[in-house]
């Protein structure tokens, strides 16, 4: 049994978990780790506009003041710096935990995956909150069955890539381990999502991503830089996409997990195409050598998000990335400065 249905009905102190989307109904207090990141802001954007009460936690690790500024002064907003492998003591009815140094040039010798995973477990239990954990594809490693569908137990090197890749993908299926026992052990209602490639609007400039090195690249006028033959496929997805997806996990009825991501699949060169057609048809490509462990190809099976959430992706690759290159622009040459490691 590898899906799991949840419990149902929400501690005494949450009233309004269960009253559809876009509905009007009592606001809810919740927490978002990791919200001044590139996902948690646009899924902070989204709770306040629904009316509901927020408390980013984050260090600032990978995030930045600039993508939450604009909620400054809301009384439904706060912001507190704070590192979650630091126990916290907060009252709240959902937790959605996306703290994570979420890229390969972070993600190095940091425990966050694990003990802060297990702090914002401890604290679901305490109050009787809602937990959603925000996964990842990785944790199917360099698949064996194409395309993925949650069943499949992954292929993992536990120690590869000079542990750089291995400690966030095992990280996150430590994470996922420790969220069900709460679950099976505790009885915290929690929910998992297995997010594939994201990208849009305040992503990270320089923490070496695809999307967001081509993107950069292209509009710096230097060459785009693929790594290896550049036939590695990847299934890129709008960030307006994912985080109605985790919105309609949190308040339904489905522990998952749940594949999060646009079928759409592309080999890198394909990728480098696209952001030629949408910045520079000019721009050059340089072919670089490829990380140790590199995933040959990744591709959601999203058929279980589609029955059981009544959830897919809307926004394409082609439609997308323009969306994100004004942002992009805007803080590349725009006057101030950009701080976002
Ligand atoms: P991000 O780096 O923009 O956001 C992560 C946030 O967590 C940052 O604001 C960072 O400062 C904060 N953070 C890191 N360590 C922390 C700690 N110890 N305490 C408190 N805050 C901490 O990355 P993102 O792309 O927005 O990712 C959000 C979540 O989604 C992550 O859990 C990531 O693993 C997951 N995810 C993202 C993608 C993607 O393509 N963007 C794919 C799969 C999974
Ligand atoms: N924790 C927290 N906030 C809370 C409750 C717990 O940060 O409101 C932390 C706590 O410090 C511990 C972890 O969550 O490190 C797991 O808590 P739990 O109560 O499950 O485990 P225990 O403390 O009993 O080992
Ligand atoms: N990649 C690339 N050029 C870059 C950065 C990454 O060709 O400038 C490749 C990388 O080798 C991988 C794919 O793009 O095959 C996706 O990499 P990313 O780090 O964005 O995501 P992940 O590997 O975590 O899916």
């Amino acid at each position: 049994r590898f899906f799991y249905q949840g419990h149902g009905g929400y501690g005494s102190m949450n009233s309004g978990g269960k009253v559809p989307l876009g509905l009007k109904r009592k606001g809810l207090r919740i927490v978002v780790t990791g919200g001044a990141g590139f996902v948690g802001s646009h899924l902070v954007d989204r709770l306040i506009a629904r009316g509901d009460s927020v408390i980013v936690v984050d260090n600032f690790f990978t995030g930045r003041k600039e993508n939450v500024m604009h909620h400054f002064g809301n009384p439904r907003f706060e912001l507190i710096r704070h590192d979650v492998v630091e126990p916290l003591l907060l009252e709240v009815d959902q937790i959605y935990h996306l703290a994570c140094p979420a890229s390969p040039v972070h993600y190095k010798f940091n425990p966050t995956n694990v003990v802060g995973t297990l702090n914002m477990l401890g604290l679901a239990k305490r109050v009787g909150a809602r937990f959603l954990l925000t996964s990842t594809s990785e944790v199917y490693g360099d698949p064996l069955q194409h395309p993925q569908v949650e069943t499949y137990w992954g292929n993992v090197n536990p120690i590869g890539g000079s542990g750089v890749r291995s400690c966030y993908d095992e990280g996150k299926r430590t994470a996922e381990t420790l969220t069900m026992d709460y679950h099976r052990g505790a009885g915290v209602e929690v929910r998992i999502a297995r997010i594939f490639n994201t990208y849009g609007p305040r992503m990270c400039i320089d923490d070496g991503r695809v999307v967001s090195n081509f993107v950069a690249q292209a509009l710096r006028k230097e060459p785009l830089t693929v790594y290896g033959d550049g036939k590695q496929t990847r299934s890129f997805q709008y960030v307006s996409d994912l985080v109605e997806g985790l919105m309609r996990l949190m308040e339904g009825e489905h522990v998952g997990p749940f594949n999060l991501g646009n079928p759409g699949e592309f080999t890198m060169l394909e990728l480098a195409q696209v952001v030629q057609e949408t910045i520079d048809p000019n721009a050059k490509i340089e072919f670089k050598p490829n990380t140790e462990d590199d995933p040959h190809k990744r591709k959601p099976d999203i058929t279980r998000a589609k029955d059981l959430l009544g959830w897919e992706p809307k926004v394409s690759l082609r439609k997308g990335l323009p969306l994100m290159v004004s942002d992009f622009r805007q803080r590349i040459f725009g006057d101030h400065k950009e701080d976002g490691g």
